[in-house]
């Protein structure tokens, strides 16, 4: 990637440009149909009326349910962990997830700034300090060389943990995050970790349904984490779940996110300053439902990114975002990147796309941008900048992708 942004800066000449209405023309040949083309729309056509149904006819609507179990058994085997605690939100999980973790305030946690900003939010709310970090161009996802190297320099390292010598605070965990459902590389990066004394929380929000040398994302390091968000793979309205195979870890997300409440039948009596986190019945009854169809909306979703790419093999100055051949992506949303950085362009492309109801969207602003967050410790941060002048999220619901 390096060597190709080189390429198209020295020989400027030759280097073409994309061109906004080619890239409509392109999106239009795979998507003929629908008047507007939403980026990412749930679709509800399985059986979540006749669950939600039961929860009303039950009076199981709340946080207490078979459905809460049910959807916590279910993800647990999709994802091959011992254990899924189901939450309000993916933040929420990502947050309690930190903090069983053992990550305490004041310390930093390096976090890709290539992600949204749930991700360096659930740190702040620990009272952490997000550290930004740079990501592979190969796979969008945190690159654990260049952040070996940039540790090596700038930490030093007390009885097995590490010491920002900058700041003096200590780093106590990575977040990788598998950006639009694309894995990041994990052993590298799992080998980083355990070097430097760094809790591994995956983020695998956006990656239900991926596999990481055949091994779902969401379980490839000590904690995982998924989103049940209205526009993810799979919905619950709002939701989201912590997943591990340490039994005692997940009992302590469990009591935490109930309020930290002891077991009694009448008092009330709470042993730390809980949360009020767990997912409401209702909301899982939904998750049943959507999960049971995930194969079938993987399947589609990766038949829709051929049809991209298919479509995008002859337009000039772009190209369908290929992972490596090691991953297996959901495809959750189907990046078309630029050939160089071009925000013009872009911003043209944004334009005249929502214009004609194609409503696809850039990356994120990267969050070391952002006034919350620019003046938190970061690396330098140079391909994270390349790419967000990039990358154009293509229309990818699964309605769009054929499910009915
Ligand atoms: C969706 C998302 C989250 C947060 O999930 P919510 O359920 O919306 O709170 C965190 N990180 C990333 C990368 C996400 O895409």
């Amino acid at each position: 990637m390096r060597s190709e942004s080189r390429q198209s800066s020295v020989g400027l000449t030759s280097v073409i440009g994309a061109d906004p209405a080619r890239i409509i023309e392109a999106i239009r040949e795979v998507l003929p149909s629908p008047a507007v083309l939403p980026l990412h729309e749930p679709i509800i056509s399985g059986r979540e009326w006749e669950y939600v149904r039961e929860c009303l006819d039950t009076g199981w609507v709340s946080s207490v349910g078979t459905f809460v179990d049910r959807f916590e058994r279910m993800l647990a085997e999709r994802c091959a962990v011992q254990r899924a605690v189901v939450m309000v939100n993916g933040t929420a999980a990502l947050q309690v997830a930190l903090q069983v973790a053992g990550v305490e305030a004041g310390d930093e946690v390096l976090v890709p700034s290539l992600t949204f900003v749930a991700t360096a939010n659930a740190v702040s709310y620990c009272e952490a300090t997000p550290h930004f970090v740079d990501v592979e161009a190969s796979t969008f996802g945190v690159d654990a060389a260049t952040l070996s190297s940039y540790l090596a320099a700038n930490t030093e390292q007390k009885a097995g943990r590490s010491y920002n010598v900058k700041t003096g605070r200590r780093i106590s965990a990575v977040i990788p995050v598998h950006v639009f459902g694309t894995p990041v590389d994990m052993e590298a990066l799992l080998d980083l970790a355990k070097k430097f004394g760094l809790a591994v929380v995956e983020d695998a929000t956006e990656a239900l349904g991926s596999t990481y040398k055949k091994r779902p994302c969401g379980s490839l390091a000590a904690l995982g984490v998924l989103s049940f968000n209205g526009n993810k793979i799979v919905t619950t309205g709002g939701g989201g779940a912590l997943l591990t195979n340490d039994t005692t870890i997940a009992d302590r997300a469990r009591h935490l996110t109930t309020t930290a409440k002891l077991p009694h039948p009448w008092a009330y009596r709470h042993d730390a300053v809980g949360y009020n986190y767990r997912l409401p019945n209702l909301n899982a009854a939904l998750g049943c439902a959507q999960l049971e169809r995930l194969d079938e909306l993987v399947a589609a979703k990766r038949e829709l990114a051929e049809r991209y790419r298919a479509a995008f093999r002859n337009v000039p100055g772009c190209r369908i975002f290929e992972a490596p051949s090691f991953t297996k992506p959901n495809c959750w949303l189907v990046p078309l990147l630029l050939d160089y950085p071009d925000r013009a362009m872009l911003e043209q492309f944004l334009q005249a796309a929502h214009a004609a109801g194609i409503l696809a969207r850039p990356a994120w602003e990267p969050l070391h941008h952002l006034q919350s967050y620019r003046d938190c410790p970061a690396m330098p941060l140079p391909i994270t900048e390349n790419l967000v002048e990039r990358i154009i999220c293509l229309p990818s619901g699964p309605a769009l992708a054929g499910v009915k």
